[in-house]
C-alpha cells in the first residue's frame, strides 16, 4: 500500500469537515486556535514516518499525555495502580464528580480526569516529584525531538479555570487516594496536559504500543501483555463517551485529547496521530475521527 498517497488522499477528502464542531473553550488558552489546520502522521513500527497537512505543526496534546503516564507507572511499577482506579467506561462526563462519591472515591478508568490524577500521583511518587518532566522526556526521546515542552501559556490558562480537577484531586484525598499533596498533583497533571507536539512527534511516541512495548532504541519499555491491557483501556475508555462509536467507525484502541488531537493503534503495524482543533460533542475531533474512519476503511486495517 502507498501510505503517501492514502495519507495526501485523506487530506483532500476530509476538507469538508474542517470547521464542523468547535475548539475547546473551557481552558481559554485552547479556544483561539485556527480551527481550519488538519494534520495525519503514521510512524511504522519500523520508525518511518509518513505524514500530510499540518503534521508537523505542534498543538496541545492534553488527555493524550494520559496513555503516557499510565505506561510510565505500569513500566515502573506493574500492577499496584489498579488497586486505586478501575478500568471500566465511565458513561459520564470526563471531568464528572458524582460518580467518584458513588465509587468511594476509586475512578473508573485512568483516561477520565480522576483516574488521570491517580495516575499522576502514583508517577509523581514513583519519580521523586518529577512526573512532568517524566513524560517529557520519554516524547523527546522517543520522537527525537528535544524541543518538546510544556506550553506555559496553555499551562496557566488551565491552571486559572482548574476548580473541577482541583475538586476532584481534593475528593481523591479525602479518600485517601491520593499519596502527594493536591497542589503537586494538580501542577504535574497540568504541565503534562499542555505538552506541545506535533502529529509526527506523537505518532512516533506512542510507537511502544505498536511495537508490544519496544522503545524506540530497541530496549524493552514494557511486557507485551502490558501494551496489550493499554490498547484495550484504550479502545474501551480511550474516546470520552464516544468509545463505543468510535470503535464502530474507527475499529482502533485511541485516546483523543481536547486539543483536538488522536492517537491510534495498529498492533504489530503502526501509530497513526491526527489532529484538527474543532471538537464533537463528545469531545472528539471531528476531521480527526473522520480521517480514521477513513484510513481504516481503505486501508483494512481494524483489529476486527
Ligand atoms: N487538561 C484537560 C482537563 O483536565 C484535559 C482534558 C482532555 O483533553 O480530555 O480538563
Amino acid at each position: 500500500m502507498d501510505l503517501q498517497n492514502l495519507l495526501d488522499d485523506i487530506v483532500g477528502d476530509i476538507q469538508p469537515f474542517l470547521g464542523q464542531g468547535a475548539a475547546a473553550d473551557y481552558i481559554p488558552g485552547l479556544a483561539t486556535v485556527d480551527t481550519s489546520q488538519f494534520g495525519i502522521a503514521v510512524a511504522t513500527r519500523g520508525g518511518e514516518v509518513y505524514a500530510s497537512g499540518d503534521a508537523t505543526v505542534p498543538f496541545s496534546i492534553q488527555s493524550i499525555s494520559k496513555v503516557f503516564t499510565l505506561a510510565l507507572v505500569l513500566a515502573g511499577d506493574d500492577d499496584s495502580v489498579w488497586k486505586r482506579v478501575f478500568r471500566e467506561p465511565s458513561g459520564n462526563p470526563f471531568n464528572s464528580l458524582v460518580q467518584l462519591e458513588h465509587e468511594d472515591g476509586i475512578p473508573r478508568n485512568p483516561f477520565i480526569n480522576a483516574g488521570a490524577l491517580v495516575v499522576t500521583d502514583r508517577l509523581l511518587s514513583l519519580t521523586d516529584g518529577s512526573a512532568a518532566e517524566a513524560v517529557r522526556s520519554f516524547m523527546r526521546d522517543e520522537s527525537g525531538n528535544p524541543g518538546i515542552d510544556s506550553d506555559a501559556e496553555v499551562a496557566a490558562s488551565e491552571a486559572r479555570n482548574s476548580h473541577r480537577n482541583a475538586s476532584l484531586a481534593h475528593f481523591l484525598a479525602s479518600y485517601g487516594n491520593l499519596e502527594n499533596p493536591v497542589d503537586e498533583v494538580l501542577d504535574a497533571y497540568i504541565a503534562q496536559c499542555a505538552l506541545a507536539m506535533s502529529c509526527t512527534d506523537l505518532a512516533l511516541a506512542a510507537r511502544f504500543l505498536a511495537t508490544n512495548g519496544r522503545r524506540a532504541d530497541g530496549t524493552a519499555f514494557l511486557p507485551a501483555s502490558q501494551t496489550k491491557r493499554i490498547n484495550a483501556v484504550m479502545l474501551t475508555c480511550g474516546t470520552y463517551d464516544a468509545a463505543g462509536e468510535f470503535a464502530y467507525r474507527v475499529g482502533l484502541p485511541g485516546k483523543s485529547g481536547v486539543g483536538g488531537g488522536v492517537i491510534a493503534v495498529v498492533p504489530n503495524n503502526c501509530t497513526i496521530c491526527v489532529w484538527s482543533p474543532a471538537l464533537d460533542r463528545s469531545g472528539n475531533s471531528v476531521a480527526g475521527v473522520a480521517a480514521l474512519d477513513a484510513f481504516t476503511t481503505r486501508s483494512g486495517w481494524s483489529i476486527f
